[in-house]
């Protein structure tokens, strides 16, 4: 019921009409009986700083942020997460006692804690990571936090790829991080234990895409994860299932990231499951209604 004393919270992008945080965020605050609403906030690029204001007019707890904002809200920030300084990006927003405007990066803990959900400990390893956006940076963060040691990466673009590289090796000096070509991803493949899609290739509608080469198997010993939750089953994880590797997909990322959210904004511990069900429910509506829109 909202009244009076309802307290907010939501999701700022451009366009954010088909993101699943309300559906998973409302189900928490409803499971726990908390007068809280979570709302989509559509804000067009032109008024990103105009929006960060208003969020403070009108009271609002916190936000997520999602793509095209989530580089775009640095400069407007008084305090972010170490985090979010090393991944150059923010995913969620909360206002701190005295009214400042604070930014954390909650992906790459979301991802740490699909991993470990599936009894995979990074520590040690060598991954590779294929892409070099938003995702890719959060998730080279996560790794050098658990204590990787080795990380292969390869992007089409390897000017991209590069600057990640630049960025995160002076967080982690004792990890050794290569550049690979699509020749030498080939050559190496075979050495990586932890195998991670950070783009977007395989993402309904394109689900026959693949970034894996298609002469190329995957190793049975290795883990492959795929940041894509829609479809659940990308080609890349059918492929590497196929060939006896252990698959995990974007969903549990998804979900941790934003159970890291309700922590921040709430203090509180968020249910989980409950979270997870109703971010499954709203998936399997989407789906079926063929709608691909984050
Ligand atoms: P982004 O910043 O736009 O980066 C996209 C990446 O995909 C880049 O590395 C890009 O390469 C690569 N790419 C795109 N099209 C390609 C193609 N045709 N061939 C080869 N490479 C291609 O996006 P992002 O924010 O990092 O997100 C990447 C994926 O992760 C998306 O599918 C997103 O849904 C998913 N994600 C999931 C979660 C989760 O919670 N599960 C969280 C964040 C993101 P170039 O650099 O060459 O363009």
């Amino acid at each position: 019921m909202i009244d009076g004393r309802t307290r907010l919270v939501g999701v700022m992008g451009w366009p954010v009409a088909h993101s699943l945080s309300p559906a998973m965020h409302n189900a928490a605050f409803e499971a726990l009986g908390l007068n809280w609403c979570y709302v989509p906030l559509p804000v067009h690029p032109d008024h990103v700083g105009r929006a960060l204001v208003g969020l403070r007019a009108l009271g609002f707890v916190g936000a997520n942020v999602t793509i095209p904002h989530k580089q775009v809200v640095i400069p407007h920030l008084a305090h972010m997460t170490p985090a979010a300084q090393a991944i150059a990006a923010v995913n969620t927003l909360w206002f701190d006692p005295m009214g400042d405007l604070c930014g954390d990066n909650t992906d790459a803990a979301g991802f740490l804690e699909s991993l470990r959900e599936a009894d995979v400990d990074p520590a040690g390893m060598t991954a590779l990571i294929l892409g070099a956006g938003g995702a890719a940076r959060a998730v080279a963060y996560a790794l050098g936090m658990a204590h990787v040691r080795r990380v292969l990466l390869h992007n089409r673009t390897r000017e991209r790829a590069l600057s990640l590289v630049q960025d995160i090796r002076s967080y982690f000096t004792d990890i050794q991080y290569e550049l690979l070509t699509a020749e030498e991803l080939r050559q190496v493949a075979h050495a990586a234990d932890l195998i991670i899609n950070c783009t977007s290739v395989g993402m309904w509608p394109q689900v026959d895409a693949c970034p894996w080469p298609e002469d190329l198997a995957f190793s049975p010993r290795a883990v492959a994860v795929d940041l894509i939750y829609r479809p659940r089953k990308t080609r890349f994880l059918a492929r590497a299932e196929a060939s006896g590797a252990t698959i995990i997909n974007g969903v549990g990322m998804l979900v941790h990231q934003g159970a890291a959210a309700f922590r921040l904004w709430t203090d509180m511990e968020p249910p989980v499951d409950v979270m997870r069900r109703a971010l499954l429910e709203a998936l399997g509506e989407t789906e079926s209604s063929g709608d691909d829109s984050e």
